[in-house]
């Protein structure tokens, strides 16, 4: 998997050399390129941004260097790059990327999205600043890639890079070979699958006893399907507790004769095959 990132703050991204994103670059399971925006800007300060048209406050960012470094990143489908050679970029083989843009007012970044995202050969992450980028940039990609505008979620960050970071985490370790155990994927919270809406239970290691605290007994006893039965107990009460509005999302097909005991003791009952809420 390739990924290009373009920032006009390269140095946010040195988290990407440390732990399982550092290790996944140096075992050459995902290739990651970071490009200065500034590289496809041409006046002597290297301006990046412009003040608004139909006026208000902020700056927006020019759609010129944007245009050049998608040009020069994506060469079959643009004209010769003027970015200079630390671009870095080139095509694959014929494969177009998919370029993720990321703004508040995009669609929600969700797992299944990162795991969608994990099976791409190619994304591009364009890191947005001050109050964005020209929308004419989204607009003239769309004519020769896939784009897809995506908020991390109800808040306002000062940039798009801590978004890309999170994105590319959260991508990343769904890349095969990428997590030592990659069964641990599929028991996540919003695991693709009949557990999309439910968050994981509490997780416990040793010592069994800790500060007068003891891991329940259960977990202790060796029995599996206890120990599922439990775990699934534990996901079903979190869930209603912290987010009502996925449990409404579970599918009462889905539901056992225990699991409804447990979410109508949780002040969740499913009536017949709906959900009450
Ligand atoms: N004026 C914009 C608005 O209200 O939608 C906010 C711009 S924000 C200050 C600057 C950049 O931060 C955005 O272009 C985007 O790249 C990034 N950003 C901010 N909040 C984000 C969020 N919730 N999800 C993804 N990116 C975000």
């Amino acid at each position: 998997m390739k990924l290009d990132i373009i920032t006009i703050f390269p140095d946010y991204f040195a988290p990407l050399d440390v732990s399982l994103l550092g290790k996944a670059r140096r075992n050459g399971l995902i290739e990651m390129n970071v490009h200065d925006l500034r590289l496809w800007t041409h006046d002597r300060h290297r301006t990046v941004d412009d003040t608004p048209y139909g006026g208000g406050p902020g700056m927006v960012m020019k759609p010129e260097p944007w245009g050049e470094a998608l040009d020069a990143l994506t060469p079959p489908a643009g004209p010769p790059s003027t970015g200079g050679d630390q671009a870095g970029g080139g095509g694959l083989g014929g494969v177009v990327p998919r370029l993720v843009v990321p703004t508040p007012s995009g669609r929600p970044f969700t797992q299944a999205l990162a795991v969608e995202y994990a099976a791409e050969p190619w994304l591009i992450f364009a890191c947005g600043r001050y109050e964005g980028i020209d929308s004419r940039v989204v607009e003239e990609a769309r004519v020769r890639m896939r784009v897809d505008e995506v908020s991390l979620g109800d808040f306002v960050l000062a940039g798009g890079e801590v978004a890309v970071l999170v994105m590319v985490e959260a991508i990343s370790r769904l890349v095969p070979g990428v997590l030592g155990n990659f069964d641990s994927v599929t028991d996540d919270s919003f695991a693709p699958g009949a557990m999309e809406s439910l968050l994981e239970g509490p997780v416990y290691t040793k010592p069994p006893v800790w500060r007068d605290r003891a891991v329940p007994d259960v977990l202790l006893s060796g029995n599996h399907g206890a120990i599922a039965r439990w775990r699934r107990d534990q996901a079903l009460r979190r869930t209603v507790a912290n987010r009502p509005e996925l449990a409404a999302r579970l599918d009462p097909g889905d539901l056992d004769k225990h699991d409804r005991q447990v979410l109508a003791d949780a002040g969740f009952p499913v009536d017949g095959e709906h959900m009450a809420h």
